[in-house]
């Protein structure tokens, strides 16, 4: 690895290479803490790397400035209900802090919920379930992103299907959608009896489910 600073539009950046025997091409990244990130062969001197990032100023600009508007979206990091100030460091990994979260420049956010919420819904899916009153099957469970809904059940297979955005919520929600769709288990419908069948397994499921409609 050597580093470069190079001027673009009358900032400084830092170009971090790396060179790597089995890398044919030049392939030129912006990271998070905005470094410009260029992978190349073991033989491609500093001033071809200069040239090639001036040649492309234009494009590499671009990719500056999607990295600045995708940090500036990102700046909390929300975790089981609760908001953090999310801040970028060079380090690998995730800390954290009482009040901020410290995540490495290239750290894939998406991974690690996916893989917490992996452990977190199944700890909660098996605490509803041996609290159903009612004789269920024991569902298999399904975590992916979703836009519009928070919970599917699909009754034929027992499958149970969860938003992983709900990782980033207090744990009551994701509780009560695991109630409604084990409910859905018996009812698979939204009749009266699926909501008494809801109601009796979740006391608090009207102010629940309307502070979930009101955050879609
Ligand atoms: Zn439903």
């Amino acid at each position: 690895m050597s580093d470069i600073k190079i001027e673009l539009d009358n900032k400084i950046y830092n170009v971090v290479v790396e060179r790597k025997r089995s890398t044919r091409n030049t392939y030129i990244r912006v990271k998070e803490n905005l470094d410009i990130y260029v992978t190349c062969n073991l033989l491609t001197s500093d001033r071809f790397i200069i040239k090639l990032i001036n040649d492309n100023e234009k494009k590499v600009l671009k990719m500056i400035s999607i990295m600045e508007k995708k940090k500036a979206k990102e700046e909390f990091f929300y975790y089981l209900g609760k908001k953090y100030d999310l801040v970028y460091i060079n380090k690998k990994g995730i800390t954290f802090g009482e009040e901020k979260v410290f995540v490495g420049n290239d750290f894939d956010l998406d991974k690690w919920y996916k893989k917490e919420a992996l452990k977190v819904f199944q700890i909660e899916l098996d605490k509803m379930y041996n609290n159903f009153i009612y004789k269920i099957p024991y569902p298999s469970l399904c975590i992916r992103k979703m836009k519009t809904r928070w919970g599917v059940c699909n009754v034929k297979t027992h499958k149970i299907t969860l938003n992983l955005e709900l990782i980033k919520k207090d744990t009551k929600y994701l509780d009560y959608v695991i109630v409604h769709e084990l409910s859905h288990l018996l009812y698979a419908n939204h009749s009266k009896y699926f909501w008494n069948c809801v109601g009796e397994n979740y006391k608090d499921y009207k102010k629940i489910r309307k502070e979930l409609k009101q955050d879609e």
